[in-house]
């Protein structure tokens, strides 16, 4: 991509933030009451700090989040490649109250009663609200996959794609693979969180194999018919950099998994015995949109009204990030999420001042994938809201996947990294 669009974009990506917000001479004015955002990762997390920014303070914020700390997915493939550790994905909260007055509560939240409009958390305790965000990111569906539906078995065969001890524990296990051993990766049927990212996954454990164990092999099996995102760049990545390590094979819906044999199963193809298996369950939105009842597509995403992000069935009570339904052509990205936060905390702002939310909202989003410890490829998009359609838009022409495969590109990606890390957290 160009300079001038990469600037471009970098533009829109600002501009996007401004058009969300209501008329600046109003901004925050008259903005009073109780909002509890429900998890602190890429959407609960920087919806939180915006509606503080932009109310002026005058709302009061509660996030419920049980983590101690903020631990991002993005990049978490590079701890199974060897080049980064968790340390380097980990940022504290303490800035979102420290800085924004954000109220931290270490808690689950469990139910929700959208008559009282009150939370109810795992520790009894119940929060009162005016506006409710969930951003509680995806559940497995473990029933898809019967034989990893056990505590005991999810502690054999990991997922890793919830960034934490996982991420470390299937490391350890690629560590302790023997050379010519075989890593195989489980993909499911789209929609799920980030769809580059499993084939980021295996270029970084590939790269660990060519240093580490170069007689050992990545066989990634798709429930996909083919590669989700960024097909070319990561096809040439397989074919160039890793030559005889990376096997890809399409088609391969998982039925089961016999962890005793590290065995997967599929609906049509013969079963794979694999060294270290690595399974990404199929998902859905966090158990706490089912409990607050604004689960509305096939029984696994949330409908949303993409001027403020509310719920199409709860009033009241607005969907973020990977829970969402998503409108045509938008990823299940951090940034994405982090994107409509921004969008969502102006319009509750707007709506807590009794103004109406902006009708022209905009959305931007770029999906880094690192192919090695410094190369990197790209897709980016935008996304305008479509009045007649009542949907989000791609506009044609805005983004793309990169032309170049480089240490140029990894600079960005790590720069996109640092820049979204504060954003949401600083
Ligand atoms: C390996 C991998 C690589 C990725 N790479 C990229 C990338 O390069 N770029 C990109 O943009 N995206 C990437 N993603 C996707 C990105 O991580 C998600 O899209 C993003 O995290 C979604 O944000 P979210 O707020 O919806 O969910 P999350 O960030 O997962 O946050 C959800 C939070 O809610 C909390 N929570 C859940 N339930 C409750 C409850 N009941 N009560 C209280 N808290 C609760 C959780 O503890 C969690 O902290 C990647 C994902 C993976 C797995």
């Amino acid at each position: 991509m160009s300079m001038q669009r990469r600037d471009f974009l970098r533009t829109i990506g600002a501009a996007s933030a401004i058009a969300a917000l209501p008329g600046c001479a109003t901004m925050g004015g008259g903005a009073q009451g109780r909002v509890v955002v429900v998890g602190g990762g890429y959407g609960g997390a920087t919806a939180a700090k915006y509606i503080r920014m932009w109310s002026n303070g005058s709302v009061d914020v509660t996030l419920v989040e049980p983590n101690a700390e903020f631990v991002s997915c993005p990049m978490s493939n590079l701890v199974l490649g060897g080049s980064k550790d968790l340390a380097y994905l980990t940022t504290g909260y303490a800035n979102l109250s420290a800085r924004h007055g954000v109220r931290i509560v270490r808690d689950t939240a469990t139910t929700v009663d959208a008559g009282k409009r009150t939370v109810r958390l795992a520790s009894g305790a119940e929060l009162p609200y005016d506006r409710l965000i969930l951003s509680p990111g995806i559940d497995f569906m473990w029933d898809k996959v019967p034989g990893l539906d056990s505590a005991a078995a999810q502690e054999r065969v990991f997922h890793s794609w919830k960034a934490g001890p996982q991420t470390v524990a299937l490391r350890r296990q690629l560590e302790a693979m023997r050379d010519g051993g075989v890593y195989v990766l489980s993909i499911p049927v789209a929609p799920y969180r980030c769809p580059p990212g499993p084939y980021e996954r295996a270029c970084q454990v590939a790269w660990y194999f060519k240093q580490a164990k170069p007689r050992s092999k990545v066989l990634i099996l798709d429930g996909n018919g083919d590669v989700t995102s960024k097909g070319p760049l990561f096809k040439k990545a397989w074919a160039e950099e890793y030559k005889g390590i990376v096997e890809y094979r399409g088609n391969h819906v998982l039925s089961d998994v016999d962890v005793a044999t590290n065995t997967a199963k599929f609906e049509v193809q013969d079963a794979v015995k694999a060294d270290v298996l690595n399974v990404v369950p199929p998902q859905r939105a966090g158990a706490i949109a089912r409990a607050a009842g604004v689960v509305t597509a096939n029984d696994r995403w949330c409908d949303v009204d993409f001027l403020t992000y509310e719920s199409t069935k709860v009033k009241n009570v607005h969907v973020l990030g990977d829970a969402i339904q998503i409108a045509p052509g938008m990823p299940k990205s951090g940034h994405m999420a982090n994107q409509q936060a921004k969008v969502c905390a102006a319009a509750v702002v707007a709506l807590l001042a009794g103004q109406a939310p902006s009708p022209t909202p905009v959305l931007t989003n770029t999906c880094y994938s690192m192919v090695t410890d410094r190369d990197s490829v790209h897709v980016c998009s935008v996304h305008q809201y479509d009045a007649e359609k009542k949907t989000m838009l791609t506009v044609p022409g805005s983004g793309g996947v990169s032309p170049a495969m480089n240490a140029i590109e990894g600079t960005y990606a790590f720069a996109w990294a640092k820049n979204i890390w504060a954003d949401t957290l600083a």
